[in-house]
């Protein structure tokens, strides 16, 4: 590959389009014409400005967002929001949460920390490998949102349909499938996502709120800096953002644009992970570890019949230059991690070693 670089099925931070990085690369030193890097640059001078609105404009763009959202930048990765959410979205102090996997179980044990959480639907009962069935579930008469994480980035889950919230706000952290498909975001109250799974450089996350959940009516404890209402109406500048986060995420949004927008992506999404789940459908030593139908696009864990032989694969393939497809410890195996900016040549590779590897024993 270009640069000697490898295959890097990492599950985040993980890979960029090298288009980006170049084109990040060549304005590394003066960020054109300003003189200076965007590192270097105050986050209130007119062109960080132009920076960050255009970021905001294209997001918008692709995304299909409506009027009454507000995008904001937060710092921080998702892991701050499982406790923002529910310090700035509780009015009754009840919230439903569906447990699907290692992610949403983490924001269900934070938001305990700030109300009466209601466990709606789980799927533990089979260590995550489904999604339940989501179409009418005990919602709370009082819950002020339900909670889903739509992509489970370590059990490899996805959502195929949105729960049925009986007219309660839908939140869900779409941190590892953002911008990998065209979704309706007027369906939810909120959409948030770290960045570094599939758009930019960790430390940021990027929260899509629908305006009228936006509130000063917070309780006492509540840090200024954790207040939707101060980011919002701050235009994500109350205090200096992760201005070279922001910077790359918005060079990744003017790429998904040339290449065509969020419904080409999907396209080369679903090819690619079609490559590697009919391998793994084919072959008698590598399994899948999903339900078929609730398969992840973006993250895929398999496993052979053994942790051993497990260890063996993960070894073979990083030495041949594949790189980070160790499974998770909670599922064990592999994992492989394909992302927006992973190539579709770089699934075909991979199923071609483990089709060789899988030859010789
Ligand atoms: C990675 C990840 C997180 C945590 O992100 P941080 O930026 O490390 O806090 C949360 N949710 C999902 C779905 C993730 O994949």
């Amino acid at each position: 590959m270009k640069y000697d670089r490898v295959y890097n099925f990492s599950a985040g931070p993980s890979m960029l389009p090298v288009e980006v990085l170049e084109s990040v690369r060549d304005n590394m030193l003066n960020y054109e014409g300003s003189g200076m890097s965007v590192m270097e640059m105050s986050h209130r001078s007119k062109v960080y400005e132009k920076i960050i609105g255009e970021a905001e404009a294209n997001l918008r763009d692709l995304m299909g967002i409506p009027e009454n959202y507000k995008v904001m930048f937060v710092q921080g990765g998702a892991t701050l929001q499982f406790a923002m959410l529910p310090m700035n979205l509780m009015k009754n102090n009840v919230a439903d949460y569906i447990v699907t996997g290692a992610w949403s179980n983490k924001a269900y044990a934070e938001a305990k920390k700030y109300g009466k959480i209601n466990l709606i639907a789980s799927s533990k009962d089979k260590n995550y490998s489904y999604i339940p069935d989501v179409s009418d579930l005990p919602i709370s008469e009082d819950a002020d949102y339900v909670y889903i994480c739509e992509n489970e980035t370590i059990h490899g889950t996805t959502f195929r349909d949105l729960p049925n919230t009986k007219g309660k706000i839908l939140v869900a952290d779409q941190s590892s499938m953002f911008l990998s498909k065209p979704v309706n975001v007027a369906d939810y109250g909120v959409i948030y996502g770290g960045v570094q799974k599939n758009v930019g450089p960790a430390g940021l996350s990027i929260v899509i709120m629908r305006e009228d959940l936006i509130t000063d009516q917070l309780p006492e404890y509540v840090p200024t800096y954790m207040s939707y209402k101060i980011h919002a109406d701050n235009d994500s500048m109350y205090n200096t953002p992760n201005c070279w986060a922001i910077y790359v995420c918005g060079e990744v949004f003017k790429y998904l644009k040339k290449i065509g927008g969020l419904e080409e992506m999907n396209r080369r999404n679903e090819e690619k992970a079609k490559v590697l789940y009919d391998f793994l459908d084919a072959s008698s030593m590598f399994n899948g570890t999903v339900e078929k139908q609730f398969r992840s696009l973006m993250n895929v864990p398999f496993v052979t019949e053994s942790a051993e032989l497990d260890a063996e694969v993960v070894a073979a393939t990083k030495a041949a230059g594949f790189d980070n497809l160790k499974g998770h410890r909670s599922v064990g195996g592999l994992r492989a991690s394909i992302y927006n900016a992973m190539p579709k040549e770089g699934v075909e590779a991979l199923v071609d070693f483990l089709k060789d590897f899988e030859a010789k024993h």
